[in-house]
This record gives C-alpha cells, structure tokens and sequence, in this order.
C-alpha cells in the first residue's frame, strides 16, 4: 500500500528568483494539500545529512554547498500516493528533461537548481518529513 505523504523543498535558486508563490499556486492546483511548511535555511552539515544517500555521488559536495547557499522552503504534501504522485507533477531531475507544465521544466534552471525536491519513497518520505518537522507542526 503506498502512502499519502511526501516532502518537498523549494530549493535556493528558486526561492532567490521569487518563485515560491507561483510553486505553491502549483502545489495547491494539483490537489496537494500542505500538512507542514517553513522557510528556513540548511546548514552545510544539515545539508549532507539530508542528501547522505547521495554521498558517494560526484555530484554530492556542488549538491550540499547549493542546497545550504540560501534560504528555502520546506513542505509536507498530502495526496493519495503522494510520493509518485508529486514526482509526476514536478517532472524529471533535470529541468531540460522535465514535460511541460511540470514545476521543474517551468521554474527550474539547471540540473542542480530544479527548483524543486521529491521525496523517493514512503520510507524516506517520513525520514525527510521528521528531519524539518515535529509532530506538533502538521495540521
Ligand atoms: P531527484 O531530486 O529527482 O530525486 P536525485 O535524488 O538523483 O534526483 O538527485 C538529488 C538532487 O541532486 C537533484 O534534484 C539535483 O538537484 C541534484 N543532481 C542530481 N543529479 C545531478 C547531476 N548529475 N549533476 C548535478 N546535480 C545533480
Ligand atoms: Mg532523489
């Protein structure tokens, strides 16, 4: 059975060109309800820890100094198969690939600035979730 929840962040490219509004018209068109959300910026390390999975990746170090250079928001989605469901919507990983009309084709601006994040499973959906939010911050 596939869950309801995933995590999103709006990355710091993004949020630098204003376009948080514009993602969460997005968010909200797509029949995504937002349980959690909070402006907030990573630290280097909070950064590495979020991506760990990706630390043997080339890409992991440009990654972490991008991730932790400006201020971003952090959202928790609700939707039936939220996880696949709002990794269709944003698009592929790179903005160039992404079908459009998706978050990631409209606002991204290079494979690293995809303006977007998506959880990739349910697992890590709730690891992802509880890593910005406690309990007492989702409605
Ligand atoms: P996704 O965000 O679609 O799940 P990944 O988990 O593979 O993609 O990668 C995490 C993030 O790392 C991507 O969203 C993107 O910002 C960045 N990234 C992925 N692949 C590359 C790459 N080849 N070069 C630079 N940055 C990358
Ligand atoms: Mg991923």
């Amino acid at each position: 059975m596939s869950g309801n929840k995933t995590l999103t962040m709006i990355k710091p490219t993004a949020f630098a060109k204003n376009y948080t509004g514009k993602i969460i018209d997005k968010i909200i068109e797509g029949g995504f309800r937002i349980v959690a959300m909070k402006m907030t910026k990573l630290t280097k390390d909070q950064a590495k820890l979020f991506y760990k999975v990706h630390q043997d990746k080339p890409f992991y170090n440009d990654l972490v100094t991008f991730m932790s250079s400006g201020p971003i928001v952090a959202a928790i989605l609700e939707k039936e198969n939220a996880v696949e469901a709002w990794r269709h919507y944003i698009g592929a990983t790179n903005p160039e690939k992404a079908a459009p009309g998706t978050i990631r084709n409209l606002y991204g601006t290079s494979l690293q600035a995809n303006a977007v994040h998506g959880s990739d499973s349910d697992e890590n959906a709730e690891i992802e979730a509880a890593f910005f939010f406690s309990q007492l911050e989702r409605f």
